[in-house]
């Protein structure tokens, strides 16, 4: 399996070799060469296969350049009932992401899916668990090290810090605006206290944060002798390994495969249901593929009308939904690439327009860069918004009528769902965090606090280690250095 550029002008490469970098050379994300299929007969014969066996499944199609004996070893260390928890009482832990059947609502069933019961309690440790791992082999391999420097504002941060800690040759660097986190995303993260793990509150805001990522980044000299690297959401492993998880959801919700299922997604950078997509691509009967956004609603406008306007910083809301509070999908160019027919040139124009002009415009309309939006339907995709007031309403009547709590962006998703639901097809709200991580939301919806899993009682006690520094580029190259002794 070969990957290639989304803009077209890089060689095509192997999973090894896009495994530890981010975008390609000319910009662009990477993509397959062609999706793989799966057949009926094997759809089949996975149905019987544990979490960890099925991801191995899944996996060799896209990794073919790594042996599979390794590969199956890779996938049963992470998807292990000893790093996820079952934080709902009764469930397999050996399914990973156990499905719960809510309602009917026009003759088709509600059901969520419980992506959160890795160690940071989001769905992000699901791809980042498997993504330390396949670092750890890696780097082994080349007997190479990494240094992985990024910013966070709480999420993707602990889930990174989880996924690495430990892991031979690779170290972590994160910044996170110093006080701005809420107590327990901090004591998360903070009370880390693996040696290769190192927290840096920065006096600043997040954006200060992010400013020192690039700033550093941008000295290419001092990037490639630190050995820096990065996990964000555009890698393409972290897709494939949510990948995985659409088809243990329609495995799970389904007897045979003459049945479809509709899935809705809590969105924000595209990367959780750009892997739904590829799903569908690969031939998993998915019917509709909904898009949900809070108040940030770049991706819905999008999918209502056919023009992508990214924001400025000064546009993005601060929500109750924090982790889809984004102004561009950082994802979006990979189904971008799909529905222009992977006329990579188009995609380049396009994503170039986005840099001098702040988007472009697919409806067809006067003026516009082209009338694909038409095809949209064809993919499967369709869009919803949910604002605080919905979240706020979502949480109270899903809990006053099943007695479950979900957390805010999962509110989101089951609202925009509500909309889409059709007789006879499931439809399945991927959970995207538990509740404890955003109690504020939870107190004002239910006037109490939210039940904490067990470990995490008294998380914000524990000692706690991290360093802080003004936010000053020499500081910090100064910081790298030091500790990674390069
Ligand atoms: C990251 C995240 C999202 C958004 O996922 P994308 O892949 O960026 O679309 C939604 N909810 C939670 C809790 C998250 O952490």
């Amino acid at each position: 399996m070969q990957y290639v550029s989304t803009r077209g002008h890089s060689a095509a490469q192997s999973f090894s070799e896009i495994l530890l970098g981010g975008l390609a050379p000319d910009g662009g994300l990477y993509l397959p060469a062609e999706y793989p299929r799966v057949s009926g007969a094997e759809l089949d014969a996975w149905r019987a296969l544990s979490y960890a066996d099925l991801a191995f499944e899944v996996l060799k199609k896209f990794a073919t350049d790594i042996p599979e004996a390794d590969l199956k070893a890779l996938a049963r260390k992470t998807y292990s009932a000893g790093v996820y928890r079952n934080a709902r009482a009764g469930d397999d832990t050996a399914r990973i992401t156990p499905l719960h059947a809510l309602e009917f609502a026009n003759g088709g069933e509600l059901i969520l899916q419980a992506l959160s019961n890795g160690p940071t309690l989001a769905f992000k440790d699901i791809a980042m668990q498997l993504l330390g791992n396949l670092f750890e082999y890696a780097l082994a391999k080349q007997d190479a090290e990494l240094n992985i420097f990024g910013a966070t504002s709480g999420d993707t941060g602990s889930a990174a810090e989880y996924a690495m800690r430990g892991k031979k040759g690779i170290r972590v660097f994160m910044l996170s605006p110093h006080r701005k986190m809420s107590a327990f995303q901090a004591a998360q993260m903070f009370s880390l206290q693996d040696q290769n793990i190192y927290n840096i509150a920065v006096e600043g805001v997040f954006d200060d944060c992010q400013d020192l990522v690039k700033a550093v980044s941008n000295d290419l000299e001092f990037k490639a002798r630190q050995k820096i690297g990065t996990v964000n959401s555009i890698n393409w492993a972290r897709v494939v390994a949510q990948v995985v998880y659409y088809f243990r959801g329609y495995l799970g919700a389904t007897t045979d495969n003459h049945q479809k299922v509709s899935f809705t997604v809590p969105s924000g950078n595209f990367g959780n249901i750009c892997a739904g997509h590829v799903a569908r691509m690969m031939g998993l009967p998915i019917d509709k593929l909904v898009v949900a956004t809070n108040e940030n609603d770049v991706l819905d406008e999008f999918f209502r009308t056919g023009v992508y306007r990214v924001r400025q910083s000064a546009e993005t809301h601060h929500t109750t939904s924090p982790s889809m509070d984004i102004s561009k999908a950082s994802n979006f160019e990979r189904f971008i690439y799909d529905l222009l027919d992977r006329d990579a040139a188009r995609v380049r124009a396009l994503f170039e327009k986005v840099q001098t002009h702040g988007g472009f415009d697919l409806s067809g309309g006067p003026g516009s860069d082209g009338d694909e939006f038409r095809r949209v339907a064809h993919y499967g995709f369709v869009s919803g918004k949910s604002v605080h007031a919905d979240r706020v309403a979502t949480i109270r009547d899903i809990h006053a009528k099943y007695g479950v709590t979900i957390d805010p962006h999962t509110a989101d998703g089951v609202k925009v769902a509500r909309e889409y639901v059709a007789p006879g097809v499931p439809m399945i709200v991927l959970e995207t965090a538990l509740p404890a991580k955003f109690n504020e939301t939870i107190r004002e919806a239910l006037g109490r606090d939210a039940e904490r899993p067990a470990g995490f009682e008294n998380i914000e006690a524990l000692p706690q280690r991290f360093d802080v520094m003004p936010a000053d580029v020499g500081r910090m190259k100064a910081y790298i250095a030091g500790h990674t002794g390069l």
